[in-house]
């Protein structure tokens, strides 16, 4: 199925992360897809509002996005800034956007409190990673959309070829 494919802005190397770099993503299927117009390219953060470059920030306690979609936790960023409205606007902001282009799958950066699919930092700003999602990839799950990690990127291109 030749659909198109969400993308974090920052796997093409737009320099939108929180500290003014992108995190490029090198592989064939980038070049092909981006070459067949298949992909769709969003910062969730910065269309939330958020300004770049910005404090780090994550999910606190230990929760995942779900759990701020839910109101059972909150987004801080390491200055003590509240940013749960800004991550929950970009997510709206990158489901409206993948619906409106017919995306079944996305391919988010892990580790991000709004793209990371498969682990996030815990809240501490201590570099410790636990399972769980950031808000917009449990967003666009909730919704059905497919959501891989670029470690999964051959299993996304022959399920989109
Ligand atoms: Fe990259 Fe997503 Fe963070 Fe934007 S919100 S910098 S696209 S990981």
């Amino acid at each position: 199925m030749t659909s198109k494919i969400l993308i974090s802005a920052c796997l093409l190397g737009q320099p939108v992360r929180y500290d003014g770099k992108g995190k490029p993503l090198i592989h064939p299927a980038i070049d092909r897809w981006r070459q067949e117009g298949r992909l769709v390219t969003i910062c969730p953060e910065m269309a939330g509002g958020m300004p770049v470059p910005r404090p780090p920030a994550e999910i606190e306690k230990g929760a995942s996005g779900l759990d701020v979609l839910e109101g059972r936790a909150r987004v801080m960023e390491i200055s003590g800034g509240d940013v749960t409205a800004e991550f929950i606007a970009g997510a709206e902001k990158a489901l409206a956007l993948a619906e409106a282009n017919g995306c079944a799958h996305a391919l988010l950066i892990d580790g991000s409190p709004s793209c990371g699919s498969v682990a996030i930092y815990n809240g501490s700003f201590s570099g410790v990673k636990h399972g769980g999602n950031g808000v917009t990839a449990a967003l666009l799950e909730k919704a059905g959309i497919a959501v891989f990690s670029p470690a999964d990127i051959d299993r996304l291109d022959v399920l989109t070829c």
